[in-house]
C-alpha cells in the first residue's frame, strides 16, 4: 500500500462505503468529519475530526499528509466544506473529484412546490398548515417568523440552544421506512413536508409517503457547483481512483 493517502471529505454515507471500497482495493485513506454528529457511523480506515481551519487550513493539511487524490464526498448542502476543496484542489494541484449522489425527481402523484432558498422556502408555506421541518437545527431560524404555521422539526440530536420558533414540537428521531413515515405524517396531522433535494434512499420514505398521502413538498433545490468534476456513485469514483492512482496501488 502506497504511503500517500487519498483524503475523502465526509460526513455522508456513501463517504462511508467509499472508504470501505478503497480500503478493499488497497488504497490508504483518510476519512475527515466535521465531528458534528455525536455518534458518527463506524469508519473504515483512518478518520480525522474536526474543521482544518478554511481552505489554507485545508491546503496545508493536503501539503503535510503528502495527500495524493482528494475527493469530496460530503452532503450535497455542505457549501462552505466543498467551495474549499475546491480552492485547496486548485492551489496543491493534487486530483480532485466529487462523489455526489444524483437529486430526486420529481414522479407523477409528486406535489412539489421546487425553491432555492431558505426565505423562498419560509414564505412558500401557506398559512395555518402543519409543517414537518426536516432540515438541520443550523436552518430553522428563518421559520421563527411564521408563527402562523405549527411545525414538527425533527432533528437526530438535540438542539445545544433552545429553538426560537414560536408554535413548534421536537422529534428526535431518524427517517423510518415508507410505512413508518405514513404514520408518522398521518399521527402528527402534518400538512406539508419541508425538505432539501438530499437524493438517496434513506431520506426518500418520507417523500414516497407524502406522494401516497397527497401531501405537498416544498422541496429546496441543490446548491450549482459550477466548475468541479462530479461522478454519481462509488463505483464510478473508484475507477477514477484506479485510473489516476493505478501506479501507486499495491
Ligand atoms: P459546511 O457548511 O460546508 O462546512 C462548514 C465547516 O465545517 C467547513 O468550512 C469546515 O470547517 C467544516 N467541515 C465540514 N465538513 C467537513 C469535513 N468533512 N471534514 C472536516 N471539516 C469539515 O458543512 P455542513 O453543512 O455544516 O456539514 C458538516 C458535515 O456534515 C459535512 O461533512 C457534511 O458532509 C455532513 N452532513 C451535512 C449535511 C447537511 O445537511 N449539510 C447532512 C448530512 C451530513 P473549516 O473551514 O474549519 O475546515
Amino acid at each position: 500500500m502506497s504511503d500517500r493517502p487519498i483524503l475523502i471529505l465526509g460526513g455522508t454515507a456513501e463517504a462511508a462505503k467509499l472508504a470501505a471500497r478503497l480500503m478493499a482495493q488497497g488504497y490508504r485513506v483518510i476519512s475527515s468529519l466535521a465531528g458534528r454528529t455525536r455518534e458518527p457511523a463506524k469508519l473504515e480506515g483512518e478518520v480525522r475530526t474536526g474543521g482544518f481551519g478554511g481552505a489554507r487550513g485545508l491546503i496545508g493539511y493536503i501539503a503535510r499528509e503528502n495527500v495524493s487524490l482528494l475527493i469530496d464526498a460530503t452532503h450535497p448542502f455542505a457549501t462552505q466544506i466543498s467551495d474549499n476543496a475546491l480552492v485547496a484542489a486548485a492551489t496543491t494541484k493534487v486530483p480532485f473529484v466529487r462523489l455526489e449522489r444524483p437529486a430526486w425527481h420529481a414522479r407523477p402523484g409528486d406535489k412539489w412546490t421546487s425553491v432555492s432558498s431558505l426565505e423562498e422556502t419560509v414564505s412558500a408555506i401557506p398559512t395555518k398548515s402543519r409543517v414537518l421541518l426536516a432540515l438541520g437545527r443550523q436552518h430553522i431560524a428563518p421559520f421563527a417568523r411564521r408563527g402562523d404555521v405549527h411545525f414538527v422539526v425533527r432533528m437526530i440530536d438535540p438542539p445545544e440552544v433552545p429553538l426560537d420558533l414560536i408554535d413548534f414540537e421536537l422529534e428526535l428521531s431518524k427517517p423510518g421506512s415508507v410505512e413508518d413515515e405514513t404514520t408518522f405524517l398521518t399521527k402528527k396531522r402534518l400538512s406539508h413536508i419541508v425538505c432539501r433535494n438530499s437524493g438517496g434512499s434513506a431520506s426518500y420514505t418520507k417523500i414516497k409517503a407524502a406522494r401516497d398521502l397527497g401531501l405537498p413538498v416544498i422541496m429546496i433545490d441543490r446548491p450549482h457547483r459550477p466548475g468541479t468534476y462530479t461522478l454519481p456513485d462509488i463505483e464510478s469514483v473508484s475507477h477514477f481512483v484506479d485510473e489516476t492512482l493505478g501506479s501507486l496501488r499495491t
